[in-house]
């Protein structure tokens, strides 16, 4: 089968696309014919190389998928099983099943917690195995573009802002980088859960006017503003409820003065840096909670795809690639120019 190839860690020219045998259905696993597959940043991560991360070369990039199940293996049956030629998406996320987490029901805190291009084999091919746990039906009202754009952006973004933040209706909320596809998705979820206020960030005039007509209430520029002040102005210096943050160094001290009193901040990535100044004085002072949050379980998962399905949140597509142009993909996330995700079209 055809697949993207990572040689070695660096930049793109450790890319390539050639032959990898295709996969076959082992022990509680299905193959899925792949027909779509989307970018994270994650992917940027990995070809990079990420410490105490090993993986063998050649490697498969690429956490999310959509295709058709085209095999079976032992083990796999019964009720709500998939069978041969579903429609299906993957959680990109694999868990023991069996630790003390993953028997809680918290797939993402399992100690040997593993994501599909990450730490195994991805979806950047035309086929991959993967146990049937990670297998869910794909919403007939998606293409499968969209149903590949939408398991770890919108996973993540699920539990940010549902589980971790506990948003309620009435709330205010920042979120920081508005091209990000996590982003993207936090923004509609904290409006499906009536947030009375959503104020977003981003560098670029144009992502800032798209995300306006995604649900954003107020769209401030990075370049210009000064975020935390800014917020601070528009609320009456009381502050938003919840921030989002995902950019870490770069944003972080705007998220701690633009969080009101008892404010919660959530974090679930680091792209600009992982080490900002951290003010204790305004945590302990506004008493606020910092959360750390990533992916999610499988019941978050199948909220997820179950307002996907009926259209109340909608991945946002920026580009679609085939899959032999995904190093354009690769260049396109690095330099941030996205709004929402990079899909890769795959050919049957
Ligand atoms: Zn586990």
């Amino acid at each position: 089968m055809k697949a993207v190839l990572l040689q070695r860690h660096g930049g793109n020219e450790c890319l390539s696309f050639g032959n990898r045998t295709a996969p076959s259905a082992g022990l509680g696993e299905v193959v899925v014919r792949l027909h779509a597959a989307a970018f994270n940043r994650l992917d940027l991560f990995v070809r990079n190389g990420i410490p105490g991360v090993p993986v063998s070369f050649p490697h498969v990039p690429g956490a999310d998928g959509a295709g058709i199940v085209e095999g079976i293996g032992e083990g796999v049956g019964g009720e709500g099983a998939p069978k041969l030629g579903d429609r299906v998406v993957l959680q990109p996320g694999l868990a023991c099943g069996s630790c003390e987490f993953c028997r809680a029901g918290e797939n993402s805190l399992c100690v040997s917690y593993r994501i599909l291009g990450e730490h195994l084999s991805g979806t950047f091919a035309e086929a991959i195995a993967v146990p049937v746990t990670n297998v869910f039906p794909a919403p007939a009202t998606l293409s499968f573009e969209e149903a590949a754009a939408f398991p770890l952006a919108g996973l993540t973004a699920w539990r940010m802002v549902v589980t971790r933040a506990a948003l309620r209706p009435g709330e205010s909320v920042l979120i920081h980088g508005i091209g990000s596809g996590v982003a993207t998705f936090a923004l509609q979820i904290a409006r499906l859960a009536g947030a009375a206020l959503v104020i977003v960030t981003s560098g670029s005039s144009e992502k800032l006017r798209q995300a306006a007509s995604l649900g954003a209430d107020v769209g401030l520029d990075y370049t210009s503003v000064d975020v935390g002040r800014k917020v601070r102005e528009i609320t009456a210096k009381r502050g938003v409820d919840v921030v989002i943050d995902c950019v870490g160094q770069a944003t972080w001290s705007h998220s701690l003065v633009a969080a009101a009193k008892r404010g919660r901040i959530v974090t679930c990535g680091a792209t600009s840096g992982p080490n900002p100044v951290e003010e204790i004085r305004t945590i302990f002072w506004k008493q606020l909670s910092i959360l750390g949050s990533t992916m999610g379980t499988d019941a978050e998962f199948a909220a997820l795809l179950s307002a996907v399905g009926r259209g109340l949140v909608r991945p946002v597509i920026d580009a679609v690639l085939p899959l032999r142009d995904a190093v354009f993909g690769y260049e396109r996330l690095e330099k941030g120019l996205n709004l929402g995700k990079i899909v890769l079209s795959i050919a049957p």
